[in-house]
């Protein structure tokens, strides 16, 4: 990834600076434009709303507390994204933990009655994939070892036959493989309901074993692939600002609460302009949708839609998930990681007093946690999560939670629900996944939803948008973009 983004500032400069059109500024447009002033482009960022990051935008409530959209965890195997804040010399923001994934065992406690929890630890002198072997081999509290045995035995194809047959699973849920592979079902009741909510909010019985494998691959791969790390603050101030700064003081423009509302064309079916909410169009050299697919699939000119590139996008939609704040009068927990709640209602959770320096509380917990599979809850009153999230916290912390009211006081909470969010991967999604570069010459695509190979995740979408600024910086050297037609509108 560093020599990716080299090849951007090595670049031939182009005859003169084309101006580009980012539709939103998320992870995706913002990487978009931060490559695209590195190969000498001028980027005009445009965003619907008032705050930058998108799926990892935050805001403050009354009290000055933070409220985000999702928790977020970075990994080791995220190249671009930690390539980014090196770029951006702000590496000393993300906030490392232990290297272990950490599973809560619901209703289990240890004898002094508190939550027990099933750690997998990765051996610091170890490499890849020995450490992952060895932290799987050395938990026995989830899993016995003939299960474990099984399991191994079931992903030898993936290791020998490698990405090919990591697609090639796309056809199939990760609980159709397992049966496929005669892996015990206990495996999939312990282990991966967990990993499939957290991987893409949904059940194992729905989500693509491509997903469960992608994510593996990178894990057994990589030394510090599952390594996790919090940033040690709000997404918008402590990530997404200096990326927007970094485009801004090489000659880009980032616009606020600009919405775009429909994209105008050119008799031939190229983009004209782009019509905003306030009456305004705005005209460009080229053309960067950052969009969520499903905002995108309304935004089609009608010309485009018979198009198989984007007639495909039909089979993309987004999945429902909320994210829940809770503040407590007392600690919860001392545990400073992301842990997998194992209940029925939940996904991973975090104390964020703890995890995150600038959210940081000595005497008081604020849990974070993801409430998934959503799709039954999205409608339903905050209220009513509230309830039934605290119904899952009782089994949870049984020592430190009382219905009766004796234990820790939930002080306020806040619930953020994102009725369509990343992508739903379900078995036989890859296929519907755009490339960046579209059949239209001044427009392209990027975003978590498009092809590359991480997953609908921040990494992949600060990887699409640097394939899509990668796209676009070619066909501009290889003058494929019809700028005349971009100079006349603007001269009209
Ligand atoms: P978005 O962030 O959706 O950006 C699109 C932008 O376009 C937005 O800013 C939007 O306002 C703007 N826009 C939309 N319409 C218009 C318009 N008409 N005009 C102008 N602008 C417009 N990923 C991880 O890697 N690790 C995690 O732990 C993780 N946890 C998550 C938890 C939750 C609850 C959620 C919701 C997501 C999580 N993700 C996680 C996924 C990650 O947040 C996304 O994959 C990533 O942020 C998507 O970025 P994007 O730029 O592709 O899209």
């Amino acid at each position: 990834s560093a020599a990716f983004s080299q090849a951007f500032i090595d670049m031939p400069r182009p005859e003169r600076p084309l101006n580009v059109a980012v539709i939103g500024a998320g992870l995706a447009g913002l990487s978009c434009a931060k490559y695209l002033s590195d190969a000498g482009h001028k980027p005009i960022v445009l965003e619907a709303r008032d705050v930058l990051g998108g799926k990892v935008s935050a805001w403050q409530d009354k009290d000055g507390d933070w409220i985000e959209t999702g928790l977020h965890i970075f990994f080791g195997a995220y190249p671009n994204v930690n390539q980014m804040f090196t770029e951006l010399g702000i590496r000393d923001r993300l906030q490392w933990k232990s290297h272990s994934m950490i599973f809560a065992m619901p209703g289990q406690q240890t004898a002094d009655g508190f939550q027990r929890f099933s750690r997998f630890e990765f051996p610091a002198l170890l490499p890849a994939p020995l450490n992952g072997l060895v932290a799987i081999l050395l938990n026995n509290e989830m899993l016995t070892f003939p299960e474990k045995i099984q399991f191994g035995i079931g992903l030898l194809p993936a290791i020998l036959f490698g990405q090919k047959y990591v697609e090639e699973c796309d056809s199939l849920t990760v609980s159709q493989w397992m049966k496929k592979q005669g892996v015990p079902d206990r495996v999939n009741d312990e282990v991966f309901i967990a990993m499939a909510k957290a991987l893409n909010f949904i059940d194992p019985e729905n989500l693509s074993m491509t997903v469960v494998l992608t994510a593996l691959n990178r894990f057994l791969q990589e030394t510090h692939g599952s390594k996790m790390a919090f940033l040690d603050g709000p997404p918008p101030t402590r990530l997404c600002q200096p990326m927007a700064d970094y485009m801004l003081e090489r000659g880009g423009e980032l616009r606020m609460e600009q919405r775009i509302s429909s994209i105008l064309l050119n008799d031939d079916k190229t983009v004209k302009g782009l019509k905003m909410q306030d009456g305004s169009t705005v005209v460009a050299d080229a053309y960067v949708s950052t969009m969520p697919v499903d905002i995108l699939k309304l935004m089609l000119p009608q010309e485009w839609k018979p198009m198989p590139y984007f007639e495909k996008l039909n089979g993309l939609n987004g999945v429902p998930v909320i994210n829940i704040h809770m503040w407590f009068d007392r600690k919860l927990t001392t545990v400073d990681h992301l842990l997998f709640s194992r209940s029925p209602l939940l996904s991973v959770y975090a104390d964020m007093s703890l995890t995150c320096n600038g959210y940081r509380d000595d005497d008081k917990s604020m849990l974070e946690l993801v409430f998934a599979p959503a799709k039954d809850w999205i409608g339903k009153p905050d209220e009513a999560i509230i309830e039934a999230t605290m119904e899952e916290l009782y089994r949870l912390f049984p020592n430190e939670l009382n219905k009766d009211g004796s234990g820790a006081k939930l002080l306020k909470s806040a619930v953020v629900k994102t009725p369509l969010s990343v992508y739903e991967a379900t078995a036989g999604r890859e296929l519907y996944r755009p490339v960046q570069t579209s059949p239209i010459s001044n427009f392209f695509l990027a975003g978590c939803f498009t092809k590359q190979k991480y997953l609908a995740s921040m990494e992949g979408a600060t990887f699409s948008g640097k394939l899509a600024a990668k796209a676009l910086s070619d066909a501009a050297i290889a003058g494929t973009i019809p700028l005349e037609k971009a100079a006349s509108a603007v001269a009209a």
